[in-house]
């Protein structure tokens, strides 16, 4: 999709101060496209923010990323002193055009080129004006960007952007990595969530309980309904509920995913359970 960046994507203003602005150029269009497709594949719902889909698939923002190949190509451009050639070219095939329409050109101080090579000089360099690579640059402005963006309702689990997320899914049935992502998320078919969405019927966010809130986390540590089935969860070695560790290590996060949708509190697992896990019953 990127192909061919350095040449079409302009570089995207003012993204410095963290905040997102809305990308300019083709980005634009591509980013609500790419919007689109981490939906589907994350299996989060539609109220989950943009910014949550991009650090749970490990997904950078389209046009940070676009940024990113461009400044590359810019300074792969200039070190292989590619850019000093067609400059060079440029100035003789100029000065070999006729008198008069050369005195009507103004020859620019800079080419368009060399202007995009100093926006990538300066795009890399971080706040001590050092030279980072842009593999580098681009996960430290992606983090800028998070902490600026991410949401306050909901989260579990702490996520700021990076290559762990992609681990978590690796072992996971598509059902498992999508009632993953919604747990994590907080956007998940329970009754908090489905009353902060407004969702007609859903007049309270409590659990039937009575004792709070029906969030993942209730469900998961908390809530008495679940409590005898709540030692198949349980941390080996201390018998109790680690959170963090659920919802973070492959494993525990393979051995939540099952238990969740073995709760069959959201109906749309249903069949997957079924497909999943239903020989298992059978044979016990
Ligand atoms: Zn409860």
């Amino acid at each position: 999709m990127a192909y061919g960046a350095a040449i079409w994507h302009p570089p995207q203003p003012g993204r410095q101060n963290g905040k997102r602005k809305a990308p300019k150029g083709p980005a634009a269009r591509m980013t609500s496209i790419q919007n689109k497709c981490l939906r589907v594949v994350s299996g989060a719902y539609r109220a989950t923010p943009i910014s949550v889909l991009e650090t749970e698939t490990f997904i950078p923002p389209l046009d940070l990323y676009l940024d990113a190949r461009l400044a590359q190509f810019r300074l792969r451009h200039k070190e292989s002193g590619m850019e000093d050639l067609v400059k060079n070219a440029c100035l003789k095939i100029r000065s070999k055009l006729p008198r008069r329409r050369r005195r009507q050109q103004q020859q620019p101080a800079q080419t368009e080129g060399e202007a995009r090579t100093q926006w990538a000089e300066a795009w890399t360099k971080d706040e001590h004006q050092e030279s980072l690579p842009v593999h580098k640059v681009l996960i430290s402005k992606w983090k800028q960007q998070w902490e600026m963006e991410k949401p306050e309702w909901g989260l579990l689990g702490a996520r700021t952007p990076g290559r762990a997320a992609v681990k978590r899914h690796a072992a996971l049935h598509k059902a498992e990595s999508a009632v993953i992502t919604q747990i994590r998320t907080g956007r998940i078919g329970l009754a908090a969530f489905l009353n902060k969405a407004r969702v007609p019927g859903m007049e309270s966010p409590a659990c039937s309980c009575g004792w709070g809130k029906e969030t993942a986390a209730h469900i998961i540590a908390h809530c008495p309904q679940f409590a005898e089935l709540r030692h198949q969860i349980a941390d080996r070695r201390t018998g109790r509920i680690d959170l963090k560790t659920l919802m973070s290590s492959p494993d525990e996060v393979r051995r939540l995913a099952k238990w969740f949708i073995q709760l069959k509190l959201l109906p749309q697992f249903n069949l997957a359970e079924e497909l999943l896990y239903g020989n298992e019953e059978n044979g016990s």
